[in-house]
């Protein structure tokens, strides 16, 4: 598990006054030259020149050390106007704790503490030393040498991933564990399958160079991680993101998992990505990195095996180009390879409003539950993006009253309803929501506590929690996005009567008209709008209501009776396809509905 650090602007400043001495400036030549150990010439010069205590300056080179020593990835960032992340590849990181080990009070790479020889030679020597001939001979070192002093000595900010384990609360991988772990206690499941339902069934980690429009080389790191197959190929969405973890992956592709296996879908699930800011890279870089991610995958993604599809920051086009490459190694058109595509090479229609049109088909089903009626209801939606907005359209037409919609830039209120159409058409024009004719100006926090009947949160995860459960005044809460509920104040809506539709059923129409586009593709037969609606309701209906089923069953809120129906699937497709060869003949799942 890795965990994104900063380095601080002093432990920057070090790193750089370190690589000075091997510009070998006459200055500091005289001064390391002048101390006995690097190391008090590296302290008291920086105590010097950045005017900080000795005392201090030890601590800052101490971090430095630590992080150095722990780091997984690192990158620094270019200036303006460049601006740009470089990753330092795994050669120059260790060159850097060999650089940082010469400068510490007992130099553990030796030779590199010894001032006699030429400070960049003695370095390389250590390197090759201490890493050994296959991590390169003296020419390949020096080079990397060069490379990791030119990186830093321009940099602006720096960045890495460390091994440390992730502390970040809530953590959404021990969330979904945590509701397998009670789901399976429910189910009384084999203790073996819930150990394999523990952890992904293949995590593969790649690493992609890619032609920069500047002539230089990036390298870009690639996740793909297929979570469980027994219900059929693995399904799931790219992420282009600098932050992305492999944790988040893990979670992600967990999350896909419940999602396919509680609507019922012949599906698994995955989930993949690339660390990379797609905002400061051009439309060629982004061709040719995606390219080079389907290139990398190509044996491990298809039709019958896993088929990605859209996520933060990837969109229609981002999987054209990935089914075109994958196209062009098979020899021939792979529609199927990923869904999400534009509906010219292949994508369904009704893909775009499908997950909030299974939002308002889930919450149709839950007013008939609840004896509301949804002609007339008050709905909230945070978030006025892709799911958002078609939420709250879709909601409206059904007769109910949109009184408040918000984004990043904050929340409007109108208590005689607002046209979502016309919320767009602002938006559009003015970047935001916020600001529209006629309406109060709140806080996406004081939205969330609004007078409601509904509340559709569809921006971003963790909105919810033990802080503000208490203040949800909605009968109902539809989750269009994934997550946005923490367990804690699922509990606290759960003991207030506040009737929740699970992200894994409520925003799974997205998944569902997937399913279809791909089941198209391998037709290569193509379905009108009006039939992908039918379907996709007849699906998201029938989960609504196994889901609720179980819910009243056991007296338990429908996340952990969806998660109830996404284990019984998932173990017993393990237990049947592998039999004895998983699990003790002995074990028997109990059946849970019906
Ligand atoms: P999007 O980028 O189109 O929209 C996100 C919206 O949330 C934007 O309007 C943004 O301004 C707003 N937002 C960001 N931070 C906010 C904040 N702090 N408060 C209020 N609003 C904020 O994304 P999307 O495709 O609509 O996805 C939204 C959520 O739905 C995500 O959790 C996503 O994982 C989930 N989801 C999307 C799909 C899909 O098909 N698009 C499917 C299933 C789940």
């Amino acid at each position: 598990m890795l965990s994104s650090v900063e380095l601080s602007g002093r432990e920057l400043g070090m790193m750089k006054l370190m690589t000075d001495f091997f510009a070998e400036k006459p200055e500091l030549t005289a001064k390391i030259e002048s101390y006995t150990t690097a190391h008090y010439a590296l302290i008291t010069t920086y105590s010097e020149n950045f005017g900080v205590p000795q005392p201090d300056s030890w601590k800052v080179f101490e971090a430095l050390e630590k992080k150095i020593s722990e780091a997984e990835y690192v990158q620094v960032e270019a200036p303006a106007p460049l601006k740009k992340w470089r990753p330092l590849s795994k050669d120059e990181i260790n060159m850097l704790r060999v650089l940082i080990d010469y400068f510490s009070e007992s130099p553990k790479m030796s030779p590199a503490g010894s001032l006699s020889s030429k400070r960049s030679e003695a370095i390389v020597e250590a390197y090759v030393w201490f890493f050994g001939s296959s991590s390169g001979n003296g020419e390949a070192a020096r080079e990397n040498f060069q490379n990791m002093i030119e990186k830093v000595q321009t940099s602006v900010s720096a960045k890495l991933e460390t091994l440390a384990l992730v502390t970040a609360s809530p953590n959404p991988y021990e969330a979904a564990l945590k509701l397998l772990d009670t789901a399976a206690e429910r189910l009384n499941i084999d203790s073996g399958v819930h150990e394999m339902l523990k952890r992904p069934m293949r995590t593969v980690i790649i690493n992609i160079p890619v032609f920069m429009d500047d002539g230089s080389t990036q390298v870009f790191t690639g996740y793909r991680v297929q979570y469980n197959d027994a219900l059929g190929p693995t399904k799931g969405g790219i992420r282009y993101h600098p932050d992305l973890t492999l944790d988040e992956v893990v979670a992600l592709s967990a999350w896909m998992t419940w999602k396919t296996a509680v609507t019922g879908l012949p599906l698994g699930g995955a989930k993949g990505g690339i660390r990379c800011n797609p905002k400061e890279m051009s439309r060629g870089e982004l061709e040719r990195l995606t390219r080079g991610y389907a290139r990398a995958f190509a044996r491990f993604i298809g039709p019958y095996s896993d088929i990605p599809a859209p996520d933060v920051y990837t969109d229609a086009q981002t999987m054209a180009w990935i089914m075109d490459e994958y196209s062009e190694m098979v020899g021939y058109n792979a529609f199927g390879v990923v869904t999400g595509k534009p509906v010219q090479v292949g994508g369904s229609l009704g893909r775009n409003e499908a997950t909030s049109r299974g939002v308002m088909y889930t919450v149709a089903e839950a007013s008939k539950h609840l004896g509301m009626d949804l002609n007339g209801s008050v709905v909230v939606v945070q978030g006025f993006g892709n799911v958002g907005y078609h939420a709250a359209r879709l909601l409206n037409e059904c007769g109910c009253k949109i009184v408040a919609v918000s984004d990043s830039k904050g929340a409007i209120y109108d208590p005689k309803g607002l046209d979502p159409q016309k919320v767009l058409d602002h938006k559009t024009v003015t970047g935001s929501v916020v600001g529209f004719k006629g309406c109060k100006d709140l806080t996406n926090e004081e939205l969330l506590e609004l007078e409601c009947d509904i509340l559709v949160p569809s921006a971003l995860e963790n909105q919810i929690t033990k802080d503000n459960a208490g203040k949800v005044k909605a009968k109902m809460v539809a989750e269009g996005a994934n997550g946005p509920t923490t367990p804690e104040a699922d509990d606290i809506l759960f003991r207030n009567g506040v009737f929740v539709i699970p992200d894994i059923l409520a925003n799974s129409g997205g998944v569902i008209v997937s399913y279809f586009e791909q089941v198209q593709n391998q037709m290569n037969y193509y379905w009108t709008e009006e039939e992908v609606r039918t379907k996709l309701e007849h699906t998201i209906v029938t989960a609504f209501k196994e889901v609720l089923t179980v819910a009243q069953k056991y007296n338990v809120n429908m996340r952990v009776a969806a998660y109830i129906n996404a284990v019984k699937r998932v173990a017993e497709a393990m237990q049947m396809r592998k039999g004895k060869t998983v699990v003790p003949a002995s074990s028997v799942l109990k059946p849970v509905v019906g």
